[in-house]
């Protein structure tokens, strides 16, 4: 009986990546109203988990990207604290981990080996692995009022120069915008600078330390003078030139600790729905204290579910995995109450999304477990002929 449990809540993990336990969640019957997941290029390196919150109320919608960078973690962690939310009034969108090869990896370019923020033009399509994840993106954009790019930069932004961490070329603390106003074919003028500021006072009313203070760097990115034309290749605007999207990025610092510059970006994402009117029964906290909590709570767990020779075995943390040569392995669930972002990969085999995935494992290998994109755990395998008697079945 006990078997067949553990077998069903195996199966039933594998195919529902939807679990938000640790947020407080509409009655069982209502989720497929309120809440949907889908996934994109599911079990690779450019896995893309695409979350739909409805609210209660009719309203705008919000799309939230963030992870197209990977090595800017506050980004991809911010986003996924707004998953569990649940709406009152109007929509959100949220892809926290757009390119997942750049956070498994660490890296600020992608599987292309191209930065994907540079690659939102509209005729280079196919030509490299990035392409489909870009053109996800692209279409996610269609359902969207108003586009959000999470990201973290180093120092402050700020209009003139202070000194070499607070100045006009540094891209923390910012709002991002490619112009002040965008006018539109049918006569409508998207007034980004004006929201861009209203967002920022409102965020900076809860900064106190003033040297963090959000301000708007408008990259004016169409004109020729523009020190930052690089930007007519991002995402930000090609929602705007293209899909006549409001988009704004959002850039906290990383010269802070990891917690206060995800509370940054909360902050900055919180005033822009409450300006949007997206409403909520709560927005997400932007205490540092509590963030760093949920760091902490978010990357415990419990064992491994695995595979070996087609026999389920609990691997508990610290412990050695024992195989015998050609062994079969597979990594099936994270035992965790926090779900979202575990990633299992063996040292030496060219996937970093491993789970699922079967590996024959060799002597000396290593299976790392991967929480986001942080290195939480790492389990040594153990490869003796003695090791394939010690395989029970011990669930
Ligand atoms: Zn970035």
């Amino acid at each position: 009986m006990k078997f067949k449990w553990l077998l069903l809540s195996t199966v039933i993990s594998l195919f529902l990546i939807t679990e938000v336990s640790d947020t407080p969640r509409p009655p069982e019957g209502e989720i497929r109203r309120f809440f949907k997941v889908e996934t994109f290029f599911r079990g690779s390196d450019q896995e893309v988990e695409v979350y739909r919150l409805f609210g209660r109320e009719e309203g705008p919608t919000v799309l939230i990207f963030a992870g197209i960078h990977g090595d800017e973690s506050g980004g991809h962690l911010a986003a996924d604290r707004y998953i569990g939310l649940r709406l009152e009034k109007g929509n959100l969108i949220i892809v926290p981990r757009l390119n997942l090869y750049a956070i498994l990896t660490g890296k600020r370019t992608g599987l292309s080996g191209r930065d994907m923020n540079r690659k939102f033009h509209s005729s280079d399509e196919n030509r490299d692995p990035d392409d489909k994840v870009v053109s996800l993106a692209k279409s996610l954009m269609d359902e969207a009022d108003v586009i959000l790019n999470l990201h973290q930069g180093h120092g402050c932004y700020f209009p003139s120069w202070i000194d070499r961490n607070r100045n006009p070329v540094r891209w923390g603390q910012c709002k991002v915008i490619d112009i002040s106003i965008f006018d539109l074919p049918d006569g409508r003028r998207l007034e980004l600078e004006r929201v861009a500021r209203e967002v920022a006072r409102k965020a900076n009313a809860t900064i106190e330390d003033k040297r963090y203070h959000f301000h708007v760097n408008n990259t004016d990115t169409l004109s020729q003078r523009s020190v930052h034309r690089e930007q007519r290749q991002s995402l930000t605007f090609f929602a705007l030139a293209r899909k006549h999207k409001m988009a704004f990025g959002i850039e906290a610092t990383k010269s802070c600790p990891l917690p206060q510059s995800i509370s940054y970006l909360t902050m900055a994402v919180n005033a822009m729905l409450e300006r949007t009117g997206i409403e909520a029964a709560a927005f997400p906290s932007a205490s540092p204290v509590e963030i760093e909590k949920d760091l902490r709570r978010n990357e415990a767990f419990s064992g491994l579910r695995v595979r070996i020779n087609g026999v389920e075995k609990l691997v508990s943390p610290k412990s050695e995995i024992l195989l015998a040569p050609g062994d079969r392995f597979q990594v099936l669930s994270v035992e965790a109450e926090h779900t979202r972002g575990w990633y299992p990969s063996v040292s030496r085999s060219p996937f970093y999304n491993g789970m699922g995935k079967t590996f024959s494992v060799s002597r000396g290998d290593q299976l790392i477990l991967h929480k986001y994109g942080k290195k939480v755990a790492v389990f040594p395998f153990s490869v003796k002929e003695t090791n394939s008697p010690q395989i029970e079945t011990s669930i």
